[in-house]
């Protein structure tokens, strides 16, 4: 095994995770390359159940060094808290196996209360944003307005930095939208309260990521959310503010000239999604109440239920396409044991037509889900640790699903704990 990024395939929440949790064994680094504080990844190893927003899922093993790299929205409050609470669980965190680049951006006061303010003003428009600041974080990044982790070190020159770009923000926080503007004052208290205590962590990782690179150590790349949420080929506007796509891996983790060997993608059995947008064959009433039980299918970081489907292949083929996938790890099998039947959108009904490649966004406003059903298997799978051990059915829902994409299913996940995964061979 080289280097490896791990990503979902679809909406986000597939079980990422729960993924990289259980490869760290076989990887020296993990780092997160995108996104911030917006999802959510749940892992549940022998030391409890943990939500990590932006903590790399590496942070559980001992020896692991875990980086958040440039491409990451870098909230210190958030990381803070996180910090805390992994913390008062028993995880040591250290800059030792903590490293933030001195090159990924802080996501400031105002992103946060602009990202609100810009929700309520869409109302019904909305995008359904989690309202962590990410997207006037990676707007104003991408406009050369916010400041650089590395920063902290050049104290008086960070202090005339933030004073031009309130300046510039107060203007939109007045006069766009009525609010109140911040005080140098307040910006400043930020800075001592939260942007300080993380300058430990703070290093040139692209340069910690060559050495250990070119002494042989193994590097996980770890995204967030799914291909549909990528920014430029995803469902947008209903996207994410950055690339969750395995190509932009090395540039966000800070080491462009990294070569990827193998790319896993996540696959829920079954679809979810979180937010605003064109959900092809979504399910309503007591079906979806059901799968949603079943699933525990509730957001890490918001709690909302999750929208709910069959398992799309149309989907499905574009994200492991687009991600360049080499291996597919399956998840949350075991929640579809209790169907008689299960529902698979096998491809989509668009105006008319039937079509099994994934269409341009406009496009899903009336697409239909055209859907087929294959045999459920009606038994508790969760203490399958084989191939073998999986029933007939259940074997033949994997393959079903493999087909379709056009890429082996190498890991099967029948339960949340790190030991409840089928290595196939
Ligand atoms: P991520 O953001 O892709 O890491 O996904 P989330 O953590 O948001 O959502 C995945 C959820 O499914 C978490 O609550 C996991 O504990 C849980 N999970 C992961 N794999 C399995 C599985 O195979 N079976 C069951 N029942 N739950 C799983």
């Amino acid at each position: 095994m080289g280097n490896c990024v791990i990503v979902g395939i679809n909406w986000g929440d597939e079980g990422k995770g729960r993924m990289v949790d259980l490869l760290t064994e076989d990887y020296d680094i993990v780092v997160r390359y995108q996104g911030g504080g917006n999802a959510g990844h749940t892992v549940i190893n022998e030391k409890g159940k943990f939500a990590l927003h932006l903590l790399p899922s590496g942070i559980f093993r001992e020896g692991v060094v875990n980086i958040l790299g440039n491409g990451v929205a870098l909230d210190p409050e958030n990381l803070l808290c996180e910090i805390a609470d992994v913390e008062s669980k028993g995880v040591r965190i250290t800059p030792e196996n903590l490293k933030i680049s001195d090159r990924a951006s802080l996501l400031l006061p105002w992103h946060r209360r602009l990202d609100g303010l810009e929700e309520a003003r869409l109302a019904d428009k909305k995008y359904g944003s989690t309202k962590q600041g990410i997207a006037p974080f990676y707007s104003d990044k991408y406009q050369k307005k916010t400041v650089l982790a590395g920063e902290l070190f050049y104290p008086e020159k960070l202090r005339s930095h933030l004073t031009d770009l309130l300046e510039w923000k107060n203007l939109t926080l007045t006069r766009v939208y009525g609010d109140e503007a911040v005080t140098g004052e307040e910006l400043m208290s930020w800075v001592g309260r939260f942007a300080e205590k993380i300058k430990p962590f703070v290093c040139d990782t692209t340069d910690y990521l060559e050495k250990a690179s070119a002494s042989g150590k193994k590097i996980l790349f770890e995204a967030q959310l799914g291909t549909l949420r990528d920014i430029d080929f995803g469902i947008y506007p209903y996207t994410t503010s950055s690339n969750t796509l395995a190509a932009y891996a090395p540039i966000g983790a800070g080491i462009p000239f990294a070569k990827i060997d193998e790319v896993i993608g996540v696959v829920k059995a079954y679809s979810t999604c979180v937010g605003e947008g064109p959900f092809v064959g979504e399910m309503t009433g007591a079906e979806a109440d059901a799968l949603t039980e079943a699933g525990a299918e509730y957001g890490a970081k918001t709690g909302r239920p999750r929208r709910v489907a069959p398992i799309d292949l149309v989907a499905t083929r574009y994200g492991v396409k687009m991600q360049g996938a080499t291996a597919i790890a399956l998840t949350k099998l075991d929640v579809l044991s209790y169907m008689d039947e299960i529902p698979v959108c096998i491809r989509y009904r668009v105006k008319g037509k039937e079509t099994g490649s994934f269409p341009f966004p406009d496009a899903l406003d009336g697409a239909e889900a055209v859907i087929g059903y294959a045999e459920g298997w009606k038994c508790d799978i969760s203490g399958a640790r084989k191939w073998t051990d999986l029933p007939a059915a259940a074997r033949s829902y994997v393959e079903m699903i493999e087909n379709a994409i056009g890429c082996p299913i190498k890991y099967v996940s029948v339960g949340p704990e790190r030991d409840s995964i089928i290595i196939r061979d």
